[in-house]
């Protein structure tokens, strides 16, 4: 079963009032309410840029993955980098090159999760959408089947970038949705 183009924004689109919000705010003003509230309890950990682990986790942009809970990291202690997939793109090279050279950190994280969307959806998608737009995306949809060799494979892209000063501290995971844990994938 894929995932047609039209399908992801086309006519499935709910135009009734969307969960959790309430009366005529929108899922942005609930976000900028709760803002505030959280600002009214803020203090400055006068914290440096730098993140204290010198790590950037690399993960999907999955809604069921809590990465600083998972991982149990504070504030300030690593970098963040999300995408569909967790994929390792010429942007997350650029963000991954800026954590290490502008920004101090050497060991690299990443992690795909089973049930990943990208599992669902074909490079099918970017067919679809260039018929339903009339224009091709540049970007390649970086679909997978075998989330396994996909985490190879983004290991394997950080490792070889020539940009990145610090590839001697990679490792890759798969975080079950289910259980809640980490499963490494080695090299093999
Ligand atoms: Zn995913």
């Amino acid at each position: 079963m894929s995932i047609s183009a039209s399908g992801l924004n086309g006519p499935s689109e709910p135009s009734a009032t969307p969960p959790g919000s309430a009366g005529t705010a929108s899922v942005t003003d609930r976000l900028v309410a709760a803002n505030q509230r959280y600002a009214a309890a803020f203090h400055d950990p006068g914290m440096d840029a730098q993140p204290v682990l010198g790590v950037a986790v690399v993960a999907c942009m999955d809604a069921r993955i809590d990465l600083h809970k998972a991982l149990g990291l504070e504030l300030g202690d690593c970098h963040t980098i999300r995408n569909a997939g967790g994929v390792v793109t010429d942007d997350t090279i650029r963000s991954l090159t800026i954590s290490q050279r502008a920004l101090g950190t050497r060991s690299v994280v990443l992690i795909h999760h089973t049930g990943c969307g990208l599992q669902s959806i074909t490079e099918d998608f970017r067919r679809e959408l260039e018929q339903e737009v009339g224009q091709r995306p540049t970007w390649a949809v970086e679909a997978f089947t075998d989330v396994d060799q996909d985490v190879r494979q983004s290991m394997a892209r950080v490792r070889t970038s020539p940009f990145l000063a610090h590839t001697d501290d990679v490792r890759g995971f798969v975080f079950d949705v289910r259980t809640g844990l980490l499963r490494e994938i080695t090299n093999s």
